[in-house]
C-alpha cells in the first residue's frame, strides 16, 4: 500500500467508477450481500478476481446451517433461538462474543426467508443430517442444515459458463450432480435407490442440449445450485459483477475506507464506494506461504479442496490498514486425499466413518475417532503429531470387504469398479497401496508393521463387541450418519480381516481457512485495539470465523457469511 493511501491523502477525484457498496468476491456471501444492499436502495458492484464467479461456495455442498429455520417448523422439528444459542455457546466454549452468536441465531432464519420470498433461493431440509455435536446441550438430530433443491442452469443463460464448476468429489463419474440427500440415499441403499440411480442417469443423458454443449450437468445441485439461485436473483436486479477484476489496495480518506484500487485485465482502476467496502474474498487456503506462516505445520496448499483464487488478498489488505486478525492457525478442516491428475484434493467425508477402515499414524497406531466431524479429524492429527509419532499425513487402511462394498476417494466400490478396472494412470502412480498381508501394506506405505498389526487386531475385537473402547467411534448419532446401518451392532465398526489390504495417504486438508480480519457483530473490521476501521467490512473466510474454533453443522461456514452480509446491508444501507 502506498503511503498516500494509508495516510488518507489520496485524491478525492480521479475515480473510474462510483457505487454505494463495493463487494470484493463472488461467493454466496458476496452475492447475497449484493442482493440485500440493492433491495435497500443501494447501488452495488461486485468484483471477482478470477474469470469465474462463485468461489468455493460454488464448489461446495451448498448447505447452510440455519437454526430454527422455517423448513424445520414446516417439518414439525422443534427448535428455538434459546436452544440454538445454548448449543453455540457450548461448542464455541467462550471463544466468540455472545453478541455475535445472538445476532446469528436471530438473523439467520430471517435471511433465509428473505432470499426465498424475494429471490430464487429454494432450500430443502436435511432432516436426518445431524448437527455435528447432536448430543451437546441444545444440539439437534437434524433439520438445522438445509441444502439447495435442484436448479436448472438454463435459467442463467450463457452466464452459466462463467460459474465455477463443482468440486470433483461432488460429481458422479466426474459428471452427474445430485443433492446430498440423494447421495445419502444411494450410499445407504435405502429402498428405491436403484430407481433413483436411473433417474439421475436419465436426467443427465436425456438433456440432449446439454450433452451437445459438453459434459457439465445442467441440473445443478449443492453449491452450484446455491450460487445459481443467487446469481439468478442478482441478474433479475441487474446488479453488476465484474470478473477478472482483483482488489489490490484499499483507499482511505480522513480515516475512512472510501474505495479501492483494482486491477482489471492488467489495467488499474479506482472504484469509489460511498458506504464502504465489503471484503468477501475468501480465506488463504490456496496461498502456500501464508499456510506455512499461519497454520500448523506441516501443511501444503495442495491439500485444500477449495477455490484456487483464495490467496488471502483481503486479509493482507486489511492488515495494511492495521486490522486485527484472529483464528489464523485454524481452518474448516477435513482429511483429504490428493489424487494424481486432479487439480484439487478430495475430502474423505463418507469413507472415514464406514465400517472396515481405520486411520493410523506412521507408527501404525490409531489416534482418533475416524467417524467424528471432519473438522475434528485434522485437529486430532495436529494435536497428536510429534517427531516420534508423526500423524500428518496419516493413513487410511481398509480390507477387501470394505473395498468391495464402499467408495474410497476417486473409486467406486469394488463390486462396481474392481481393481483391474482402476484408471491406468492411478495404477502407474501407485496411488492405492495394496498387499496380501498387513506387513506388506505397512512396507508399501512406509509405516510401522507391528503397530499396524496391533491396531487392526484391537479394532477387530472392538468390531465384534460393537464398542470402540479407545475412541468411541460410532457412539455419536453424527458418526452413524455415514455408517452402514446394515452393519450391527455398531454401523461404524467392522473387522479388517479379508486380504488384500489397502491403504491411502490422508492429509490435513480443509474446505477453506477460517482465520482472518477481526470483525464485530455488525461485520465491521476492527483494529488490534478493538476500534472500528470506518467503511471496512468483512464476511466469510476473510474474516475471523464467527463460529470460533468449531463447526456447528453442515453449512456452518456459508450460513454465517450470508447472514452477516444481511446484517451489514440492513445496517449500512437502511432497513
Ligand atoms: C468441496 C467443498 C464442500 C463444501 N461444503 C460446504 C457446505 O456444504 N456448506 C458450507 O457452509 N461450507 C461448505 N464448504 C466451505 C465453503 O465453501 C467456504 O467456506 C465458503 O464458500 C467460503 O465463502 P467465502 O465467501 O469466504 O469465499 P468464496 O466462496 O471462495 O468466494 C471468495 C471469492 O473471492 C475471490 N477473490 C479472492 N481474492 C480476490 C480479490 N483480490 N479481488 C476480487 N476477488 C477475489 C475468489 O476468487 C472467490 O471467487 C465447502 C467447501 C468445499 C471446497
Amino acid at each position: 500500500m502506498s503511503a498516500d493511501l494509508r495516510n488518507g491523502n489520496s485524491a478525492t477525484t480521479g475515480w473510474d467508477h462510483s457505487v454505494d457498496l463495493l463487494i470484493v468476491g463472488s461467493g454466496a456471501g458476496a452475492i447475497a450481500t449484493g442482493i440485500f444492499a440493492h433491495d435497500r436502495g443501494g447501488k452495488v458492484l461486485l468484483i471477482e478476481k478470477t474469470h469465474l464467479y462463485g468461489g468455493s461456495s460454488a464448489m461446495s455442498g451448498g448447505s447452510l446451517w440455519i437454526p430454527n429455520n422455517y423448513l424445520m417448523a414446516a417439518a414439525g422439528v422443534p427448535d428455538t433461538p434459546d436452544e440454538a444459542l445454548t448449543y453455540l455457546k457450548h461448542i464455541t466454549r467462550g471463544a466468540v462474543p455472545e453478541e455475535k452468536l445472538v445476532r446469528y441465531v436471530a438473523k439467520a432464519p430471517e435471511m433465509l426467508r428473505y432470499l426465498t420470498d424475494r429471490g430464487h433461493l429454494r432450500m430443502q431440509s436435511m432432516l436426518t443430517y445431524t448437527d455435528y455435536y447432536p448430543e451437546a446441550p441444545g444440539g439437534k438430530p437434524g433439520g438445522r442444515s438445509v441444502e439447495p433443491e435442484h436448479f436448472d442452469a438454463r435459467q442463467l443463460g450463457d452466464d452459466f459458463d462463467r460459474m465455477r464448476e463443482p468440486a470433483v468429489q461432488e460429481l458422479v463419474m466426474g459428471r452427474m450432480s445430485m443433492t446430498a440427500t440423494e447421495a445419502h440415499h444411494l450410499l445407504a441403499r435405502h429402498p428405491g435407490w436403484i430407481g433413483l440411480t436411473s433417474k439421475i442417469m436419465s436426467r443427465y443423458w436425456l438433456d440432449v442440449g446439454g450433452r451437445m454443449k459438453g459434459k457439465r450437468d445442467r441440473c445443478l445441485s449443492l453449491g452450484n445450485a446455491l450460487v445459481g439461485m443467487l446469481r439468478r436473483t442478482m441478474l433479475d436486479r441487474q446488479i453488476p459483477l465484474w470478473l477478472e477484476t482483483a482488489a489490490r489496495e484499499l483507499v482511505v480518506e480522513n480515516g475512512r475506507v472510501v474505495g479501492l484500487v483494482a486491477e482489471q485485465r492488467g489495467r488499474k482502476i479506482r472504484i469509489r464506494s460511498e458506504k464502504g467496502v465489503v471484503l468477501a474474498a475468501g480465506g488463504f487456503e490456496s496461498n502456500d506461504a501464508m499456510r506455512k506462516q499461519y497454520l500448523p505445520n506441516p501443511t501444503e496448499a495442495s491439500w485444500t479442496t477449495a477455490n484456487p483464487g483464495n490467496t488471502g488478498d483481503a486479509i493482507q489488505m486489511g492488515l495494511a490498514l492495521g486490522a486485527g486478525i484472529g483464528l489464523m492457525d485454524d481452518a474448516w478442516w477435513g482429511p483429504t486425499t490428493v489424487v494424481p491428475g486432479e487439480d484439487r484434493a478430495r475430502m474423505l467425508v463418507i469413507e472415514k466413518g464406514l465400517p472396515g477402515s481405520i486411520f493410523v499414524n506412521k507408527r501404525g497406531q490409531r489416534f482418533l475417532n475416524e467417524a467424528s466431524p471432519y473438522n475434528d479429524i485434522c485437529k486430532a492429527m495436529y494435536a497428536n503429531h510429534t517427531a516420534e509419532s508423526p500423524c500428518v499425513p496419516a493413513y487410511m487402511i481398509f480390507d477387501a470387504t470394505y473395498r468391495k462394498k464402499y467408495p474410497c476417494g476417486p473409486f467406486f466400490p469394488g463390486s462396481q469398479q474392481p481393481d483391474w478396472a482402476l484408471p491406468k494412470a492411478l495404477k502407474a502412480a501407485r496411488y492405492l497401496k495394496k498387499s496380501n498381508t498387513l506387513e506388506g501394506l505397512a512396507g508399501e506405505l512406509g509405516i510401522d508393521a507391528a503397530g499396524l498389526k496391533a491396531s487392526v487386531a484391537r479394532m477387530n475385537e472392538f468390531a465384534r463387541n460393537g464398542k470402540d473402547l479407545d475412541f468411541h467411534r460410532g457412539e455419536s448419532l453424527f458418526d452413524r450418519y455415514y455408517g452402514d446401518e446394515k452393519v450391527q451392532p455398531n454401523p461404524c465398526l467392522a473387522p479388517l480381516e479379508t486380504a488384500p489390504y489397502y491403504g491411502i495417504v490422508v492429509y490435513a486438508g480443509d474446505l477453506g481457512t477460517k482465520g482472518g480480519l477481526e470483525v464485530d457483530a455488525s461485520a465491521r473490521v476492527v483494529r488490534t485495539d478493538g476500534s472500528v476501521i470506518d467503511g471496512l467490512f468483512a464476511i466469510g473466510n476473510c474474516s475471523a470465523a464467527s463460529m470460533g474454533p468449531t463447526y456447528p453443522g453442515a453449512g456452518g461456514t456459508i450460513g454465517p457469511a450470508m447472514t452477516f452480509g444481511y446484517i451489514l446491508a440492513c445496517e449500512q444501507i437502511g432497513n
